[in-house]
């Protein structure tokens, strides 16, 4: 039934959205929808739902119907559609009558693609209603924030029970139901209640790893949050805090420090609310401290940071607040003061709830209280809280960024795995440290100083020795016995790694802290600056907001590489053909200008079209091969490699032969010239390139198999 090709959904995603690739599973479910499936997507805040509903709805011949429970939030779509050229509207009761007449006759006339629909809108039992909507020959329900049909859910509402009828109402007509909503109770019920019919389910990671973590004791935070909000004054944020008072408090103090802030709670009235939140999605104001209200109707891209001046009160909130940064891909930080005073007062607060509330409210501010203290990897931490399994080590967290890299140790483990055998398996990790990092202490026996591995691991200092001795018993690659005097000893495991057999990766302490510091981008800041400001001017002309026109990305791709023409300018994402034809003289004027005074020229070539063809990869060498190369390079023979690392000298001349080809190893480290010399004529006059026992034969008993090897290679590289 699906007649598009992936390449014409990927054409059909540039035309419309400007965006190069497909994120997650967006594609699929795209294809789902198409193939006039019902369809359960569920991915996390941020990672891009509505193009699931909005590519389809392009494509599908009649209107799309969108069941949505935010009015701020469809307000907004509604603009971000209208803004990409693309007809959409929305019926709710934020309307005038006449609004809502003129938006009906236009989606009856067949002018509208996409029609919002809030769900009070739909009344339980009405058949005027449904046949209202059939009038309008819809092609695809979507139903946003799937989780509110089901009380399970953290956002129950009641109205979107009338959705149940829905697949009575229209059985051939195929639902995409969508959610961030984690929890499997919550999926089925969706399922359920909205009677979806063998429904194609895709859940994404929830994971959102252009979020930076960090947790940071809370001493004088304020002062912190200034330094940070001063330092990233051009980038939007949210800050939360428990109280009213407080958000007005910090907003106060922000603002006397020259900071335009404003703060949002739930005790103001409704008008200033929605003012409020308004001048930020428009940027007027930059930063706002708000209450945990703020948020849930908040579809802003460009949130650069979240910071929680207090502790959250549960992990589920704290991820969904810091969830409202990044939605646009870039990195963007969540960080948290912590302090166990805060978790004393929330205890406090949730003894007043009833019972049973209280009892799971405390475990789950246990468990908030267990995150912040944890030391280890956030993110790790937070995956696993949500059921995912995630690695120890994610590189974008306070913990790894300070104290973590994760590196190929495969070598560094096996000089010391050779260590502990060439020393017998009979001392501890003391011993055999010193041993390695060649000790001159008369401790180390006299005979062991003879040995080739003596001395082997000068380059690592003796607590990176410890670490890894740690982590090798704790990964089981080495075992230790429990004797008066603890030895280490290999086990099956160890002894893979010693052979080369399997490669090992671990977490290694970083010497240098390098916490909240900043990764450069390389654009033109100056001319970003320059196109930001063209675009807020843009924005304030047709009353939209900034990123509206186009998301902060798409000025960095242009700050960086300097489109002249419309041609190029295809090539920048978020730069859909309706886009460009609006606003594309606007920005290429811009960069003409700035490229003209500083001497600059187009550098589009440098963006490769994400879809070309890979080259194939070069065959990288395996780690047993570099760890050959390394012992080799130590000034260690081929004989005693063999013997260190329990594999033949045929194997090992196979390793080395491998670098020869590469030309990453010297063969005169190998051969001499001379004797090369005498190899390579004879290779050529036999004609013969496989075999080197006809080789030996005649080049005689002064040549190893070693250095014909080695000529062979060679030879066969450069002819
Ligand atoms: P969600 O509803 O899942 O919270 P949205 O649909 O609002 O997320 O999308 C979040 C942001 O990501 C929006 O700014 C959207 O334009 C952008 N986006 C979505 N899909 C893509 C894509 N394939 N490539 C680039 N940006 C995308
Ligand atoms: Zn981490």
């Amino acid at each position: 039934m699906n007649t598009y090709s992936r390449e014409k959904l990927h054409k059909a995603l540039k035309h419309f959205f400007g965006y190069d690739e497909f994120r997650l599973t967006q594609l699929p479910i795209i294809e789902s929808v198409l193939n006039a499936e019902d369809t359960l997507a569920i991915m996390p805040t941020g990672a891009g739902k509505s193009i699931c509903y909005q590519l389809p709805a392009m494509l599908l011949p009649g209107i799309t119907i969108v069941v949505s429970p935010l009015i701020a939030l469809m307000k907004d779509q509604v603009d971000a559609l209208v803004a990409n050229g693309i007809y959409a509207a929305f019926l709710n009761s934020s309307q005038s009558q006449e609004e809502q007449s003129r938006v009906i006759k236009d989606a009856q006339a067949g002018n509208i693609k996409l029609l919002y629909i809030a769900p009070e809108r739909i009344p339980a039992n009405s058949e005027s209603f449904f046949t209202f909507i059939r009038s309008l020959n819809p092609s695809l329900f979507a139903i946003d924030e799937a989780h509110c049909i089901s009380s399970w859910g953290h956002d129950f509402r009641p109205e979107y029970l009338k959705l149940a009828v829905l697949k009575k109402q229209f059985p051939g007509i195929p639902v995409i139901a969508l959610t961030a909503s984690a929890d499997k109770v919550t999926q089925n019920d969706i399922v359920q209640r909205l009677a979806l019919h063998k429904p194609q389910i895709f859940i994404s990671s929830f994971n959102r790893p252009n979020i930076y973590y960090f947790i940071q004791p809370k001493r004088e935070a304020f002062g912190h949050i200034l330094e940070y909000v001063k330092k990233h004054k051009d980038d939007c944020g949210i800050i939360y805090a428990l109280s009213r008072a407080s958000t007005e408090d910090i907003a106060g103090r922000l603002h006397q420090a020259g900071v335009k802030a404003a703060y949002y709670h739930a005790g103001m009235d409704g008008g200033e609310r929605s003012r409020v939140q308004e001048a930020f999605q428009r940027d007027d104001y930059k930063v706002i401290v708000a209450t945990i209200a703020f948020g849930m109707g908040i579809d802003k891209s460009n949130v650069r940071y979240v910071i929680h001046h207090d502790v959250s009160k549960n992990i589920e909130g704290y991820y969904q607040e810091t969830g409202r940064a990044g939605r646009d891909g870039l990195r963007s930080d969540a960080i948290l003061y912590y302090s166990v005073g805060d978790i004393i007062k929330l205890k406090r607060f949730i003894q007043n709830d009833d019972p049973k509330q209280a009892a799971i409210s405390q475990k789950k501010l246990q468990l908030m209280q267990e995150f912040c203290e944890h030391e280890g990897c956030r993110r790790q931490y937070l995956m696993q809280y949500f059921g995912e399994e995630f690695p120890a080590y994610c590189g974008s967290c306070d913990y790894c960024m300070s104290s973590l890299e994760e590196k190929d140790a495969t070598v560094d483990a096996q000089k010391l795995l050779s260590a502990i055998v060439r020393t017998g398996e009979r001392y501890g990790a003391g011993y055999i440290i010193d041993f390695l990092r060649g000790s001159a202490s008369e401790k180390i026996q006299a005979a062991h100083k003879e040995l080739k591995t003596y001395g082997i691991g000068k380059h690592l200092k003796k607590e990176e020795w410890q670490w890894m001795v740690q982590q090798l018993l704790y990964h089981k690659f080495i075992d230790k016995t429990d004797d008066q005097f603890v030895t280490l000893k290999l086990n099956e495991k160890g002894w893979k790694i010693l052979k080369g057999e399997s490669e090992l990766k671990l977490v290694m302490k970083k010497e240098k802290e390098q916490v909240l510091e900043e990764e450069e981008q390389e654009y033109d800041k100056q001319l970003f600056n320059d196109l930001r400001s063209v675009r807020s001017d843009m924005a304030e002309r047709e009353h939209v907001p900034a990123y509206n026109i186009v998301p902060d990305n798409a000025l960095i791709e242009l700050a960086k590489y300097l489109p002249e023409n419309f041609d190029e300018l295809k090539h920048i994402s978020g730069f859909g053909d309706y886009k460009i034809s609006r606003y594309g003289a606007n920005f290429l004027r811009v960069i003409k200008q700035y490229a003209e005074e500083h001497n600059l020229t187009s550098k589009i070539h440098f963006k490769k079209p994400k879809k070309e063809k890979k080259a194939p990869a070069k065959p990288t060498a395996s780690a047993t091969q570099k760890a050959t190369l390394e012992m080799f390079r130590e000034g260690i023979g081929v004989p005693e490699i063999a013997v260190l690392r329990g594999l033949s000298t045929a194997t090992i001349d196979n390793h080395l032969a491998y670098f020869v080809a590469s030309s990453e190893l010297d063969i005169y480290k190998l051969v001499s010239k001379h004797k090369l010399e005498t190899i390579l004529s004879t290779i050529k006059s036999t004609g013969q390139t496989f075999a080197l026992k006809p080789l030996k034969d005649l080049l005689g008993d002064k040549y190893s198999y070693t250095e014909i090897k080695m000529g062979l290679e060679y030879y066969k590289r450069i002819s």
